[in-house]
């Protein structure tokens, strides 16, 4: 048995320690908190199977000037942070070659495969219920040139196994009536499904992992001791000296910093999105669906419709612009033409993303105890149970048969 420290106690940080409580270790996690409400209280709740294309796509640097100029676009790019921005981006852009992009998607899927079985028993394992909803998403395109932006990236997951069917908007609209019924296309991604909440996702997750005995320090980790290639404590806010055998460091866009104190620096920044709750929507939408043209989903979660999504480059610690949250809702009505639009929240959300959109899950060959669980990007909800499992695995000494080279935290 060990005594492992988790640093971040979001739904990444969580899932490694419930999985290392089930092999006996000791755990405590360090979170300033408050629990459930990091990146993924913002996300669109999906176990999203087929994400798997990177962001980074070809001729991205030549749309750079239309992001500069519009911040209610789906991608933006906050022009008072957009030198600090360039040299991560120029990395991020580098990732957009055909042969990278398809390295990494293959990388992504041999990772998201296992997540829909890697969530499922993670719920059953922890007496969580109802939390997993098994119905795929639906995409939703305008025109055929709309759709056309979307082939090259349904290519590529087909021929890596994903499963999508391509059908016409009316059909859209006849397996969810509330979708309007003037779409020409759509196409339904039938391995993804989506979670019944996703605050109350990461709060039961806590939940049960303090039942287990496992204990939470309400404070931020802010530097470490290290001495010969060991970390023998981490400094936190509080002044405390956090003493373990082993540390995870899944701290989301803290991760940066973090890293940075532990001497193995991730290029990890934060890429923004923006979430509304609406409590009252007057619409009895069933599935998650997605309109790229606008760059969000709207998710039918149990107490509220989510409309979430958008990316905006603002850099880690900048001020929510809530017109693009308010901007996405107006949207949300060409989708959901009888949508109510009383909002009841509003919350924004950074994803944790490197370059390459690969996770960064494993030991670096400069810290003998410290395992790396960060940098999920778009992907961390559908990741964190697997991550949890593969992080459990190298602690245990265990080989649990997954290759983790393309996600070691020595590639950058
Ligand atoms: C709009 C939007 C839509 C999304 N949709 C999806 C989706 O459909 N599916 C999907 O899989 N993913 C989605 N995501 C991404 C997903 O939300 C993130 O990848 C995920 O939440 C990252 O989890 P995490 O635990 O790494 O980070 P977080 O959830 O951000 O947790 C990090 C934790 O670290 C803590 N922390 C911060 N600083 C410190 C410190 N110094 N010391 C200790 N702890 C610290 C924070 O308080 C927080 O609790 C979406 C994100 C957004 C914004």
């Amino acid at each position: 048995m060990k005594q492992v420290a988790v640093i971040g106690g979001g739904v990444v940080g969580l899932s490694c320690a419930l999985a290392l409580q089930d092999d006996g270790h000791q755990v405590t996690i360090v979170d300033p908190g408050p629990v459930g409400f990091g990146a993924s209280a913002a996300s669109c709740g999906c176990i999203a199977v087929g994400e798997i294309v990177p962001l980074s796509q070809p001729g991205m640097l030549a749309k750079v000037p239309g992001w500069l100029i519009n911040p209610e676009a789906p991608l933006a790019l906050r022009p008072s942070t957009a030198l600090y921005m360039l040299p991560w981006f120029v990395k991020f852009a580098v990732n957009a070659r055909a042969k990278t992009m398809r390295s990494i998607a293959a990388d992504l899927a041999s990772l998201t495969f296992q997540a829909t079985q890697d969530f499922k028993d993670q719920m059953a394992r922890y007496g969580i219920r109802d939390m997993l909803i098994e119905r795929p998403i639906i995409k939703l395109f305008d025109n055929d040139a709309d759709k056309a932006l979307m082939g090259a990236a349904f290519g590529l997951a087909r021929e890596l196994g994903c499963i999508i069917d391509e059908i016409s908007g009316a059909e859209a609209h006849e397996i969810d009536p509330s979708i309007a019924a003037d779409f020409q296309h759509a196409a339904v991604l039938r391995d993804w499904s989506f979670v019944a909440d996703c605050v109350r996702l990461v709060k039961d997750l806590n939940l049960v992992f303090l039942k287990r005995g496992g204990s939470v320090i309400n404070s931020a980790a802010r530097s470490f001791e290290i001495n010969d290639r060991k970390c023998t404590a981490a400094i936190l806010e509080n002044a405390d000296r956090l003493i373990a055998d082993e540390f995870i460091l899944a701290a989301g866009t803290a991760s940066k910093a973090l890293s940075k104190a532990l001497g193995v620096p991730l290029p990890v920044e934060g890429l923004a999105g923006y979430w509304t709750g609406l409590g009252d929507p007057g619409v009895d939408l069933k599935h998650t669906v997605f309109y790229p043209a606008g760059g969000f989903g709207i998710t039918p979660h149990e107490n509220t419709l989510a409309v979430a999504g958008t990316i905006e480059f603002a850099g880690l610690n900048a001020a929510p612009n809530w017109r693009r949250a308010d901007v996405l809702v107006e949207r949300a009505k060409r989708v959901l033409p009888g949508l109510q639009t009383a909002t009841s929240e509003r919350r924004i959300g950074q994803r944790p993303f490197v370059p390459d959109t690969r996770p960064v899950i494993g030991r670096s060959d400069k810290l003998s105890n410290v395992v790396f669980a960060t940098g999920h990007g778009q992907l961390g909800l559908t990741l964190g149970s697997t991550t949890g499992r593969l992080v459990s695995d190298i602690i245990t000494g265990r080989n649990g048969g997954n290759d983790l080279q393309a996600f070691s935290p020595d590639r950058f």
